[in-house]
């Protein structure tokens, strides 16, 4: 009940109790007891309504003081109330919830020094409670609460009283406590397995190292600045720290967690520069807001000196301790894919001492090894940075330069190279001029793989093999033809062992008789599905190699059994020449062949004509000479062939020993309309009747030909008019049938 409706009850009261008393003192004479018994009523019905209104009183201030303590005990916070002399007046629910006391233990207890855990000095007990701010609190169990504490005074005077309010991080501390431990333990594992963390914040230039980092690159803190790490990267290596920072900084999302790494040399606090691999990944996780880049930093010093050691072994070349053929092999391989997916491109150039093997014999094999040795320094020396040289084979260097975009590069780089490699002729080496020539090629376009470049450029090299000092570019089209020859080759010695080569043979004819007097062999390649292959497509590639020497001793054998069966046949004797290369003139024992075919058949030597031509006179005149006097001695004409093409030179009839001269189709062809030609063959007749060489006629094809030619003076023809290169049985046939025409 409030307090005036207290007041307003007593004051009814009085105002209907007086007059009530006044009219019951008029009526009843007894005025002591009427007072008595109005007075214990008053008392009655007063005390009620006191009694009443002072619980109501009561119940509507207590409701407040409870509302307030009630708050105080639901905060999670330890509330103790106390006065100076220790003494405890409240404390909330949180206290005991947290200290497992019994409710009464510190009205009891009476002094809030049985709580804590400090080494009180009496008169500082206050002091030390109010300043501490961290207080251990003793719980029911002897346990201890970790307690942050903070006292205020809320009553002053002489006897003060404070409220101290006190946060409870037993369980911070153990979490605190048990991270310490776990980092511990983390860095004791870091320390065994040697394994460095290395942790950088991109948004700013800080980075964490582990504890073990700490202590070997000698940072006072494991919160480093990526400038102070950067001064103890080697030098040669800060780039690529920059580069992977870089790129990591302008990573797109699709590039996070992709695990680089990377070799750099750390200056470690004691041992100087050492190897250590990073690797790394870029991440946005671990709850920070910007990504960091973070891995571990391992220390291979020691595989690094393996790996040395194994490419030393595996990739220097013993002899200039520069890289070898297999480190090359794998630099150009690498180079030919980047080249390819960049865009850029290479030069690859071969260099060959020329004689090499000379200097080796003349100064002895150590010599030369030391001449290989300084050849490599002075390919070093020439090299613009970013170069690599390797020695490739005994005397071959190779060299792999980026093109800048000049052609002329390679030129101008070998001619310095065999100008530094001229100023090596001195010492023992002074009677040798060191000269080195060169083959090269650009990469990638010149080659489907890098090993197919490398081929190119020795084939360059081989191109230019003869002369010293000489520097020759790859050139496709050259190689083409170079690899359908060797195609063609061996294609040719099938067509030998499969005695694919046949002799054609076409007659020869005297102009003033139109007898046959002979016959030229003429050779064909006729494959097996019938393809008739001309001799001027596959001869030339025979002479380049020894194919031709087994053709001419086919040819020589083949024509001297034929005419063996001509005759056993019952035809009459009939000359027949054959054509042989300035190959077999100088190579080989040709005189020995012929005469072992002469004696095989037994035929006569006056009907064998060997056809030579004037290009093999000019190799070596004294040696044609000597030869072809040899084949006269045992019998067998010697005819010029193709007169009039190539060199030809009237002086070669004054001096070489033949019988006949065959001029060639082209003077033949135009004599019907040329009076230039008409002119030089009739003085080539004069000269030659004047020197008793018989002449032949090449390539006659027409009648008219046939008369301007006989009226010259010109006795013998041969041409597609009187009759083309024919197959042995086509040309019996043909024979037979021209005596009967002559009977
Ligand atoms: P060659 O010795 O001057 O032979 C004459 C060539 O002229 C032959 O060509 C022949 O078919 C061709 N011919 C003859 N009359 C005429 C004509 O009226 N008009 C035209 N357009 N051509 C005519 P073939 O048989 O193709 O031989 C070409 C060359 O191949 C020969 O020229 C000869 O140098 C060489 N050869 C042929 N057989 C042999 C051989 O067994 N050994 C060697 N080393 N070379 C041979
Ligand atoms: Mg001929
Ligand atoms: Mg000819």
């Amino acid at each position: 009940m409030k307090p005036f409706k207290t007041y307003a009850l007593i004051i009814i009261y009085l105002i209907v109790s007086v007059p009530v008393l006044y009219i019951a003192s008029n009526l009843y004479s007894n005025k002591i007891a009427l007072l008595i018994i109005y007075s214990l009523i008053t008392f009655l019905v007063l005390g009620t309504i006191l009694h009443r209104g002072l619980k109501k009183f009561n119940k509507f201030y207590m409701n407040e003081r409870d509302m307030l303590y009630n708050i105080l005990d639901d905060v999670d916070a330890i509330i103790i109330v106390w006065s100076k002399d220790l003494r405890v007046f409240n404390y909330n629910d949180c206290f005991l919830k947290k200290t497992q006391y019994p409710p009464d233990f510190l009205k009891k207890a009476k002094n809030i020094k049985s709580v804590f855990l400090l080494d009180y000095d009496n008169h500082k007990d206050i002091a030390t409670i109010l300043d501490n701010r961290d207080i251990t609190i003793k719980c029911s169990d002897g346990s201890c609460l970790s307690v942050i504490w903070k006292t205020t005074v809320i009553q002053e005077g002489k006897q003060p009283v404070y409220l101290s309010i006190g946060i409870d991080y037993t369980q911070i501390l153990d979490m605190e406590n048990k991270l310490t431990e776990s980092e511990k333990k983390l860095d004791i594992a870091l320390e065994l397995s040697e394994i460095g963390l290395f942790l950088r914040f991109l948004d700013s230039d800080k980075c964490f190292i582990s504890a073990n980092l700490q202590k070997l690159f000698g940072f006072s803190s494991q919160e480093i600045l990526m400038s102070e790490f950067e001064e103890i990267v080697h030098p040669k290596d800060v780039s690529l720290v920059h580069i992977y920072t870089q790129n990591m900084q302008d990573a797109t999302i699709d590039e996070f967690n992709k695990i680089v790494s990377i070799d750099l040399r750390i200056k470690c606090l004691d041992e100087g520069y050492r190897w250590f691999n990073y690797r790394f990944r870029l991440s946005e996780s671990f709850g920070l807001d910007l990504p960091v880049v973070g891995g571990s930093l391992i220390d291979i010093s020691k595989d690094k000196e393996k790996d040395t050691l194994i490419e030393k072994m595996a990739y220097i070349d013993e002899v200039t301790q520069i890289y070898n053929r297999n480190r090359f092999m794998m630099l150009g391989q690498e180079t030919y894919s980047c080249s390819k997916e960049l865009g850029f491109s290479y030069w690859l150039i071969i260099l060959d001492v020329d004689k090499f093997h000379i200097i080796n014999d003349t100064c002895g094999y150590q010599n030369g090894n030391y001449l290989l040795h300084d050849i490599a320094l002075t390919i070093l020396k020439n090299l613009a940075s970013g170069g690599f040289c390797a020695r490739i084979g005994s005397d071959n260097f190779a060299i792999l330069i980026r093109n800048t975009g000049d052609d002329t590069y390679p030129v101008t780089l070998v001619k310095k190279i065999q100008s530094a490699l001229f100023e090596l002729s001195t010492g023992i080496f002074s009677t040798q001029t060191i000269t080195a020539s060169a083959g090269y090629c650009k990469l990638p376009e010149d080659g489907k793989e890098f090993s197919q470049v490398l081929e190119h450029a020795e084939f360059a090299l081989r191109l230019g093999e003869l002369p010293r000092s000489n520097i020759v570019r790859y050139d496709n089209f050259a190689h083409d033809k170079i690899i359908q020859k060797s195609t063609l080759e061996k294609e040719l010695e099938n067509a030998i062992i499969k005695n694919e080569l046949v002799l054609y043979y076409q007659p020869k004819i005297n102009l003033i008789t139109n007898e046959v007097i002979g016959c030229e062999a003429l050779i064909r390649w006729i494959k097996a599905d019938g393809t008739i292959i001309p001799p001027n497509s596959f001869i030339p590639v025979a002479e380049s190699s020894n194919l031709i020497t087994r053709i001419s001793e086919f040819v020589i054998n083949e024509a001297c059994r034929q005419t063996k069966l001509w005759q056993e046949s019952g035809l009459p004797p009939i000359s027949i020449s054959i054509n042989l290369s300035s190959v077999d003139f100088y190579q080989t024992n040709i005189l020995k062949t012929i005469q072992d075919a002469l004696d095989a058949t037994g035929i006569s030597p006056e009907l064998l004509e060997v056809e030579l031509t004037e290009s093999l006179a000019l190799k070596d005149i004294d040696h044609a000479i000597r030869q072809m006097k040899e084949l006269n001695q045992i019998g067998i004409k010697v005819s010029m062939d193709d007169f009039g093409t190539g060199y030809s030179s009237l002086s070669y009839i004054q001096v070489l020993p033949i019988s006949l001269l065959k001029l060639d189709r082209s003077f033949i062809m135009n004599l019907e309309t040329d009076e230039v030609s008409r002119q030089i063959v009739s003085s080539v007749i004069n000269i030659c009747k004047s020197k008793q060489i018989e002449i032949l006629a090449e390539g006659i094809e027409t009648e008219s030909q046939a008369v301007i030619l006989r009226k010259s003076g010109c006795n013998h023809a041969q041409g597609y008019y009187f009759g083309r290169p024919m197959p042995q049985s086509e040309f019996e046939t043909y024979f037979r049938n021209a005596l009967k025409i002559t009977l």
